[in-house]
């Protein structure tokens, strides 16, 4: 049962689309289901928790006074970003006691990992941030924006939000988009798809702003490498029409209530197996919205 005041029936109220969610649905409309409509709770996965962490050094360092910011900084900044991890997301803990029995909905004071055991997790986050400055120099960088909030809404009326790790704007009003990566850069055949993600935020600017931004850059930390795109007007364009098109069969399947599992390779990542009916699993009710 839907409620009649929904804007889109059959989706949460305030729902927007955002780069991953349209991954999900990409990828599989159930998965979409499962976890922008049930809400399901999942073990946050070790990997996911270490890029946030990583991301949230990143963020810090451009605190400090451009000269300061060095390695041995972004060290130092380890811990106070652990506490603001947890602090936003307190079941993080579970990726450093990766014994202790995951309850969706429960306490993570239930984890009891020493702060020795915390420290040695996240120095594993070191080489990282070793490779960030291989790659950039952020003594030469003055972002006008960190972990910038966007929500726009696109000429066919898709409700978009994402949040942009950095922007850079230089003087003459040139923007650039950038992204990190914990991860290793995409094979050449996959690069559409991690680009999908920077079109997005560069179709949001663009709307949000009135300037298409000039470049999209991808850091990927695990490889030391980029990933630039320059977008022109004609593709950011198209890209817009597909992003309708992707939020129309969405809303139509939350109308129907039908989201039907599409199976594939990466199933075997997929935490909802156990609750898939492509995979013997039993469909949980649709929630009431
Ligand atoms: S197991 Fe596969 S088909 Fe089922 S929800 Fe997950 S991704 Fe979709």
């Amino acid at each position: 049962m839907t409620s009649s005041s929904a804007p889109f029936p059959g989706l949460p109220p305030r729902i927007a689309l955002s780069p991953s969610r349209a991954a999900d649905f990409q990828q599989c409309p159930l998965l979409f289901r499962f976890r922008t409509i049930d809400k399901i709770p999942t073990r946050p996965a070790e990997v996911a928790v270490r890029g946030t962490l990583v991301h949230q050094v990143l963020e810090d360092l451009f605190d400090a006074p451009q000269v300061e910011r060095t390695l041995d900084l972004a060290k130092e900044l380890l811990q106070p970003a652990w506490t603001k991890v947890l602090e936003q997301s307190p079941d993080s803990l579970y990726v450093v006691q990766p014994e202790a029995e995951f309850i969706p909905g429960e306490s993570h004071s239930q984890v009891t990992a020493t702060d020795v055991e915390v420290k040695a997790w996240a120095e594993d986050a070191i080489p990282l941030l070793e490779a960030y400055f291989e790659v950039e120099d952020p003594t030469h960088l003055q972002p006008e924006a960190r972990e910038m909030w966007l929500s726009v809404t696109s000429e066919g009326g898709t409700p978009m939000r994402g949040i942009v790790d950095r922007l850079d704007v230089a003087p003459d009003g040139r923007i650039r988009v950038v992204d990190y990566k914990s991860g290793k850069a995409p094979n050449p055949r996959f690069q559409d798809k991690a680009l999908f993600q920077m079109k997005f935020y560069a179709l949001m600017l663009w709307r949000q702003r009135g300037t298409l931004p000039t470049r999209l850059q991808l850091i990927y930390l695990k490889s030391k490498s980029l990933l630039t795109a320059d977008p022109t007007e004609e593709e950011i364009t198209n890209f817009e029409v597909q992003v309708d098109e992707l939020w129309s069969e969405i809303t139509e399947a939350a109308a129907n209530q039908n989201f039907p599992p599409k199976e594939s390779r990466l199933c075997d990542w997929c935490d909802f197996q156990a609750i898939c009916p492509a995979k013997g699993g039993e469909l949980p009710a649709y929630p009431v919205i």
